[in-house]
C-alpha cells in the first residue's frame, strides 16, 4: 500500500504526475478540486455552496474540504493506495490528515510564480469531453477546437489573471506552513517542477524509491 500527498502551486503538474503514478502503481488519484468541479458542473447542493468561492480563486471552508476527502476515502476502492492532490491546503486540514491517515511521502512540486503564471494562462479545457490542452506545450490541431470531440476549448473559470494572483497569494500563505508541518513528521520530497514531464516523473520516482517509468 502506497499513500502519497502531492503539493504544488496551480500549474505545477500535480494532476499530471498524480495520474502517471496512479496509472503505473495501480493506486487511486484523488483530486479534491476535480471533486468540487464535478459538483459545480452537475449543479449539486455542494456545487452551489462552493461555486462562487472557487470562481474567485479562494479556498472553500475546511469543514467542506475535509468531509469531501473523508467521504472519498471511505469508498475503499484504493487497495494499493492513493495519491491525494489538492489536499491538505491549510494547517487544520493537515492536522486532520495526519491524525486520520498514515502517509508514505509528501511530494512537493516546486515552481516559481512567474512560471506558474506562464503555464496557467495558457491552459484550455474542452467543454465537451474535458480534455486538457496547453497553448505552450500541447496545442490543439485546429485553434479553439478539441482534437478528440471537436468541442469548444475554454479557460477554466478560475484561470484568470485576477483569480490566479489570489490563488498564488493563498497558496504561499497557507501552504508554506503545511510543508513545515509535514516536514517535521513525514517525508517531504521537494522536486524542481520546471523540467519536462518525463524528467520530473523520473526524479520523483528516484527520490521516492519507486520503479522507474
Ligand atoms: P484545484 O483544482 O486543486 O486548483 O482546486 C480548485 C479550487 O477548489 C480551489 O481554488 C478551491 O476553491 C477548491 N479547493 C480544492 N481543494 C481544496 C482544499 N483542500 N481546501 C479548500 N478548497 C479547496
Amino acid at each position: 500500500m502506497r499513500k502519497y500527498v502531492i503539493i504544488g502551486a496551480v500549474g505545477s503538474g500535480k494532476s499530471t504526475h498524480s495520474e502517471l503514478l496512479a496509472r503505473d502503481l495501480d493506486i487511486v488519484h484523488i483530486s479534491v478540486g476535480d471533486i468540487f468541479r464535478w459538483h459545480v458542473k452537475n449543479h449539486t447542493k455542494l456545487g452551489a455552496q462552493v461555486r462562487r468561492t472557487m470562481a474567485a480563486g479562494e479556498l472553500v471552508g475546511d469543514d467542506l474540504a475535509e468531509s469531501v476527502v473523508r467521504d472519498r476515502l471511505t469508498q475503499h476502492d484504493w487497495n494499493y493506495g492513493f495519491v491525494v492532490d489538492g489536499f491538505p491546503r491549510s494547517r487544520r486540514q493537515t492536522e486532520f490528515f495526519l491524525e486520520s491517515y498514515d502517509i508514505d511521502g509528501v511530494i512537493h512540486l516546486d515552481l516559481p510564480d512567474e512560471e506558474v503564471r506562464r503555464r496557467v494562462l495558457a491552459r484550455r479545457l474542452c467543454n465537451g469531453c474535458g480534455m486538457d490542452y496547453n497553448l505552450i506545450a500541447d496545442r490543439p490541431t485546429q485553434e479553439g477546437r478539441c482534437d478528440v470531440c471537436g468541442g469548444e476549448l475554454v479557460s477554466r473559470e478560475d484561470d484568470t489573471e485576477q483569480a490566479l494572483a489570489e490563488r498564488l497569494r493563498e497558496y504561499h500563505e497557507r501552504t508554506d506552513p503545511i510543508l513545515e508541518l509535514f516536514g517535521r513528521k513525514e517525508y517531504v520530497v521537494t522536486i524542481d517542477a520546471r523540467p519536462g514531464i518525463e524528467e520530473v516523473q523520473r526524479t520523483l520516482r528516484e527520490r521516492l524509491g519507486l520503479p522507474l517509468p
